[in-house]
Parts: C-alpha cells; sequence; structure tokens
C-alpha cells in the first residue's frame, strides 16, 4: 500500500508465504491486480529478489526468471488470489482458478524431490531453479486450502483497492495493516462525522430560522 513498491520494501503482513505472494500487489474490487508501479513482482528478476526477500532464495548464483516464468507467476498470483478471496468471502472459488493451481501445484510436485525439512518431509526445488517462487507460492497455497483451522481465520483486508488476504491469529484484526488501510477508514469516518455534524448544525439553524421556505397557498 505503498508507491513505487519494490521486492526489498514490500510489507509482509499475510502470515504466511502464499499469502505474502499474492499481497505483492494491490487489488481492484472485481480482483484485478493495480498497476506495476503498485507490483513488487513486475520485472522476472524481482520474482529472485522477492523469493529472497521471503528467505526462499539464499546465496549467490540464483537463476533469474524470464519473462514466461512472470508471466506463469502472475497467472497462479491471481488464481490464488481469486479462489482465496472467494473462501474469505465464503463463496464457492471458480472451477477455472482451482483449474490454474492445481495445474501449477501439479507442475511443481513434478519437478520436486523430497528433502527432509526443520519439520519434516517436504516437497523441494533447487535454491538456484527459477521457477522456485512459483512452485513454492503454490504448494502453499494447496497446503493452506487443506488446513481448515487456517481458513477460519483467513480475511481480505476492506480497504478501497486493497484485497489483501491475511490470517486474523487474534480475532480481532479487519485491516491489513493499521498504519494505511485502517488508518484511512478511520479518517474518511471522521470525516464523514465532521460533514454529518454540519449537516446537523444547519438543519439545527434551518428549524429555529424564521421559515421562508413555505410553499405559497
Ligand atoms: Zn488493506
Amino acid at each position: 500500500m505503498i508507491d513505487q513498491v519494490t521486492p526489498e520494501t514490500i510489507r509482509l503482513l499475510g502470515g504466511r508465504l502464499c499469502l505474502d505472494f499474492v499481497n505483492s500487489v494491490d487489488w481492484s474490487p472485481s480482483g484485478e491486480p493495480l498497476g506495476a508501479e503498485l507490483d513488487a513482482l513486475r520485472d522476472p528478476p524481482w520474482l529472485t529478489r522477492w523469493g529472497r526477500r521471503v528467505g526462499l532464495v539464499a546465496g549467490a548464483g540464483a537463476r533469474n526468471p524470464g519473462a514466461g516464468e512472470l508471466r506463469k507467476a502472475h497467472e497462479l498470483r491471481a488464481a490464488v488470489h481469486a479462489i482465496l478471496s472467494a473462501v474469505a468471502d465464503g463463496e464457492r472459488p471458480d472451477p477455472e482458478d482451482l483449474t490454474t493451481l492445481a495445474r501449477h501445484h501439479a507442475r511443481a510436485a513434478t519437478e520436486a524431490v523430497l528433502a527432509r525439512g526443520d519439520g519434516g518431509w517436504q516437497l523441494s526445488w533447487a535454491s538456484r531453479d527459477p521457477r522456485l517462487v512459483r512452485f513454492e507460492a503454490a504448494v502453499d497455497a494447496v497446503a493452506l486450502l487443506a488446513d481448515a483451522a487456517a481458513l477460519a481465520r483467513l480475511r481480505r483486508c476492506p480497504g478501497r483497492n486493497c484485497g489483501w488476504l491475511f490470517l486474523d491469529t487474534s480475532g480481532r484484526r479487519r485491516w491489513c495493516s493499521m498504519q494505511t488501510c485502517g488508518s484511512r477508514e478511520k479518517m474518511r469516518r471522521l470525516r464523514e462525522r465532521a460533514k454529518a455534524d454540519r449537516r446537523d448544525g444547519r438543519d439545527a439553524a434551518r428549524r429555529t430560522a424564521p421559515r421562508s421556505d413555505r410553499a405559497p397557498v
């Protein structure tokens, strides 16, 4: 929610990888990504930079993705955003979006090896693989969809032209961030209240003033 985001400055507020992945851009109410200047994944090499930011890419030697990989990442991002937005709203996701996610997930699984991680065995790819960010995001999105407890905490920020998704772990979180959408909403409400107060003041003045607007009899 700041101008000219980069992979290094974009805020990570989602609470898990696939949510930060969809939050790498702002979304219109109809689910379209809003403008390249708001996109932390707007150039192919930015995928690698973002992967480094979130700890997927470590060390040197990562191969930079090409334009085709960026296109696929954007396709996956839009599908995951649409699916999880529907789930957050208690609606059924579009089957086409589910198919898109399943396709990326299948590709990721085909290209993976099983490796021992911190908590157990997991799908894994070489850290220099230019498809790494997309594969990790697809696998994490499917894992989130399989996790009923996490899904129950999934929220979409109601801020105007935000559309960011996050996990409400406190049970009270409404906004992606109080510093951006939350404070903007507060300002909007204050402005509306001030306007209503002025209107009430005018109405009161009118009620006490002699009536000059009486219709002729
Ligand atoms: Zn927001």
